[in-house]
């Protein structure tokens, strides 16, 4: 299996530190609100990864973090008037509900910062006694010139990171490119006791400190998002590498950005959207299948046409599981194997997955068995349980159990509040084109049948209003 590794911008041949164990690490939210589809796309393909490692045999460790003291959770609180506590506890619950929709296995472990501290602060007593930690008044800062590998995933010098980087000026810090390992307490922010007085930590030493606790000095692999590169991964290393004298990770995978119709997704440009809005349109196995279009290391062009056009492709895959699953308790005794080798699926599969996750690849891999398959079982012939059973497993192993995108028990749409709400808004706009071409026949039709299906509209001078009775 091969993989592009940004540390030395290669694909390289993934040789496991501690064979068969694979320790993976992703940096998980931070929970101050609901995550956008582009972390969606991180977590999932995160998701296909880790299947992936465990379909080859491997025993995986996979750890994602949840960032639970921050400054956006605690400008949220604030604004909120609650505490900082209340607002991350309340979007790690969203976060959980929205990653099992989205059909994520669960990570063995989701460290939480605040439940790490003692560890933050061991490692940071490690650096300063090494001499690569300085306190000014209550603040630890990083020395990055005291690291020889700074610079080393980035791919880019000391002076190049200084000009190009927006970093923060702080005359605390000797070296503009210095980060914070511990902030000082402010007034109604969370702290905690340290050799540095009260104070909370930063965000990078944060993975640096659960990662090394969950999956030891050097592990095989860290992932995320490609804007976490620099600063906060080159940060982890430093860190990490500074402590312990070790190498830290062996391989970095980077997922690359989701952009809404060639736009960077914002809220100030109107195109933000949350998974938890997406999902509620949207099977999690459309949200996976366009993701698995793509390869992971490649920006992804997301808008809600290529969702429609997906959902084709889910519904194809869908229909033809649905269709076998039915065939196999209808064989009859004397029915024979056709013509068929499903070995040759499974290595086409393994193949483009073993070449970097080629997920795209993967997905060909399956249409082309649903299509030969198809070719055989849309004839008179019936063959034998066997054959059938040997195809649910391939897609049952493959397409479901690594990708996730057969759809077993095929939900129904239409009753949906959403789909209902949005039918309503239909006959309204109807009976209003109805009552401007004077058609006054049908817009009380409407206006009466809706009634008797325990639905009051009431017109008033800002438009039509819909109540239930
Ligand atoms: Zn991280």
């Amino acid at each position: 299996m091969k993989i592009y590794n940004t540390l030395t911008k290669k694909k390289e041949e993934f040789i496991p530190v501690n064979p068969p164990n694979v320790g993976i690490y992703v940096c998980g939210p931070t929970v101050y609100d609901y995550f956008h589809i582009g972390n969606a796309r991180s977590f999932v393909m995160a998701d296909i990864i880790q299947r992936y490692m465990r379909y080859k045999g491997y025993k995986v460790k996979f750890v994602m973090n949840l960032t639970d003291v921050d400054d956006k959770i605690i400008k949220k609180a604030n604004e909120e008037g609650v505490d900082a506590k209340e607002i991350a506890e309340r979007f790690s619950e969203a976060f959980f509900e929205d990653i099992e929709k989205l059909k994520v296995r669960r990570a063995d472990v989701y460290p939480k910062a605040t439940e790490h501290i003692a560890e933050i602060v061991d490692l940071i007593k490690k650096l300063e006694k090494k001499g690569i930690a300085y306190r000014t008044n209550g603040d630890v800062f990083y020395d990055v010139l005291k690291f020889d590998g700074y610079g080393k995933l980035s791919g880019k010098k000391l002076d190049e990171l200084e000009s190009g980087a927006r970093v923060e000026v702080n005359e605390k810090k000797h070296n503009p490119l210095d980060f914070a390992l511990w902030k000082s307490a402010k007034p109604d922010e969370p702290h905690w006791e340290s050799p540095w007085g009260e104070g909370r930590p930063g965000w990078h030493i944060e993975c640096s400190a659960m990662s090394m606790k969950h999956l030891g000095e050097s592990f095989d692999i860290h992932a995320g998002g490609h804007d976490l590169i620099f600063p906060h991964h080159e940060n982890e290393i430093a860190q990490s590498e500074g402590a312990t004298g070790k190498p830290f990770v062996k391989y970095w995978i980077h997922f690359g950005f989701l952009n809404i119709r060639d736009e960077k997704m914002s809220k100030s440009l109107g195109n933000f959207f949350t998974a938890r809005e997406i999902l509620k349109k949207y099977p999690a196995e459309t949200i996976r299948l366009l993701f698995s279009q793509t390869h992971y290391a490649s920006p992804l062009n997301f808008s809600e046409e290529l969702l429609n056009s997906v959902n084709k492709g889910l519904e194809k895959i869908t229909n033809f599981y649905q269709t076998i699953n039915g065939l196999i308790n209808q064989t009859d005794e004397s029915a024979g194997y056709p013509q068929f080798d499903v070995q040759k699926f499974y290595h086409a599969f393994e193949a483009a997955m073993d070449d970097d996750f080629n997920t795209p690849k993967a997905v060909a891999v399956i249409y082309d068995f649903i299509k030969e398959a198809n070719k055989l079982i849309s004839g008179e012939k019936n063959y034998s349980k066997n054959f059938y059973a040997d195809i649910l497993k391939f897609m049952d192993k493959t397409a479901e159990g690594v990708l996730g995108i057969v759809q077993k028990e095929k939900v129904s749409q239409s009753d949906t509040p959403e789909k209902v709400d949005e039918l309503l808004d239909l006959l309204i706009k109807t009976r209003l084109e109805a009552k401007k071409s004077k058609n006054y026949q049908l817009a009380d039709m409407i206006r009466d049948e809706l009634n008797k299906l325990g639905y009051i509209l009431q017109d008033t001078k800002d438009g039509t209003i819909i109540k239930r009775k």
